[in-house]
């Protein structure tokens, strides 16, 4: 049978991750198998309905690389399928399941409903539809007035069964399924009906999903049942956690890949490390590509212990992705990030060539995307924001006229090289501060900030290299002066 599977996202809010991972290994088990990827975008809660959500999901599955195979239109780069296009599905097989009596409308008012609620809580017993119009002959219902709900009419005895790939066969008592709706009075149906006739009808193979879908499974295997059909293999994924061990939540911090891709990390971390949460290519692998991915994803591996979601592994896998990029795409990351992320008085568009020699220095001390900006502000800007404090830093913290003093004689000294080469700077900049007798990392330390404005940085003489004799020269002036004022 041809694999076929649906990420079915309900736009309701903003997708957590642990739902982005299920569209991840579903797209995972379709390229694996050579089958299809669809995307149905499950909106027939329209109380819910949110475009923003809808836009998070789309651009999340863009962003990391998750394209889908299908869609309503025919050719072209496809739309996903929405439901609420689908309506007329759904009605015609909500009346079939009526004229065979395993469905019938249900006119009780929401006051009816919530009366025979508050009864069931008095008698103690678990508050469900008392099933009042099951019975009632069809002259009966309709002398009820108001707009109809459909009813599931669930057997009242039995057991409803299924296996599952991850779980193995679970089994609910049929007494604990009330009769559920399956259309609303508004002609939408609810999540079970729409699920089923749409995997049905685009004859999905496996329902990959969240396990919190456990529960509502044997509702769906009876509607299966009872139009005949045959029910997908279901394949329910355990939850993610987060390091506490609490379900993740935004106690913990971002919870949407977005949110990850805003603060610098790449796609093919996410992928990375989305694809281990509740998998496994073996007992040691951690750095595994797309195309490994692609090769080796299979349902035996998926896990059935809760995935935990572990920021520092991203992250410090999201440093072995960006060490690994090719410089044109490093480049264009830094870029695309300066533009974004630095202050106005940088001037735009940001100097490619500065970018193209800055990639090479920045790429092992990073681990995110959104630290770029900090550590480099000072190649784009001539604000500097350092004040006398973070100039002096430890090494000269109680003197500042020795600190003048070095920023002048460094001056000095470099501005006598005939090359303007990080080797000689070095070597010149050691032998001052030999000859200062102070420290050569807090010279340096006082040099940087002066230079670079900042404490963090790329390599200082490297970077003295990129800035050039006569920024530099003057930024050391500039140093000297900041600290002669703040003395006043
Ligand atoms: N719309 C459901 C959700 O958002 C999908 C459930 C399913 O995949 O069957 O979780």
């Amino acid at each position: 049978m041809a694999v076929r599977v649906r990420y079915a996202p309900s736009p309701t809010g903003i997708p957590h991750v642990g739902n982005i991972r299920t569209a991840l290994f579903d797209w995972l088990f379709a390229r694996h198998e050579g089958g299809a990827f669809i995307v149905r975008i499950e909106d027939t809660d329209q109380a819910r309905y949110d475009e923003r959500a809808l836009d998070a999901i789309l651009e999340s599955l863009r962003w990391l690389g998750l394209d889908w195979d299908e869609g309503p239109d025919i050719g072209g780069p496809h739309e996903p399928y929405f439901q609420s296009q689908r309506l007329e599905h759904y009605q015609r097989y909500a009346r079939q399941l009526i004229e065979a009596g395993h469905a019938y409308q249900c006119f009780c008012s929401p006051e009816r409903l919530a009366e025979a609620r508050t009864e069931q809580q008095k008698r103690k017993e678990p508050p469900r539809y008392d099933r009042r119009c099951r019975d009632l002959s069809d002259a009966g219902r309709e002398a009820e007035g108001g707009t109809p709900v459909v009813r599931f009419r669930t057997p009242l005895e039995g057991q409803t069964s299924f296996h599952d790939v991850v779980r193995g066969d679970i089994e609910f008592e049929n007494v604990t399924i009330d009769d559920f709706i399956i259309l609303k009075s508004d002609g939408f149906p609810t999540a079970h009906l729409a699920h089923i006739v749409d995997d049905h009808l685009m004859e999905i193979s496996h329902v990959l999903r969240g396990d919190e879908w456990v529960s509502s499974t044997p509702r769906q295997i009876l509607l299966y049942q009872a139009l005949g059909w045959e029910p997908p293999q279901f394949v329910h994924l355990s939850i993610i956690l987060g390091p506490d061990k609490a379900k993740l939540s935004k106690r913990h911090g971002a919870v949407s890949v977005l949110d990850y891709r805003d603060q610098g990390y790449l796609p093919e971390a996410m992928f990375n490390f989305l694809g281990l949460l509740g998998w496994s290519l073996d007992d040691h692998s951690v750095v595994i590509d797309r195309e490994q991915f692609v090769q080796h994803f299979s349902l035996e591996r998926i896990g059935k212990n809760p995935a935990v979601f572990d920021l520092e592994k991203l992250t410090w896998m999201n440093g072995v992705y960006l060490r690994e990029l090719p410089e044109e795409r490093l480049a264009d990351l830094i870029a695309e990030r300066l533009e974004s992320d630095l202050p106005p008085s940088a001037p735009r568009p940001i100097d490619r060539e500065t970018v193209r020699r800055l990639a090479p220095l920045i790429r092992e001390r990073i681990k995110r995307l959104d630290e770029i900006a900090g550590m480099t502000e000072g190649f784009f800007t001539d604000e500097l924001p350092y004040g006398a404090p973070e100039l002096l830093g430890k090494g000269f913290k109680k003197d500042a006229a020795g600190a003048q003093e070095a920023l002048r004689q460094a001056k000095a000294r470099i501005e006598a090289l005939p090359a303007w080469e990080h080797e000689a700077l070095e070597a010149s900049l050691r032998s001052l501060a030999e000859d200062l007798g102070v420290k050569a990392g807090e010279l340096f330390m006082l040099l940087r900030v002066a230079v670079t404005g900042r404490p963090v940085s790329p390599p200082l003489f490297e970077s003295m290299e990129v800035l050039g004799r006569e920024r530099c020269l003057r930024r050391l002036d500039e140093a000297a002066g900041r600290l002669a004022d703040a003395g006043d």
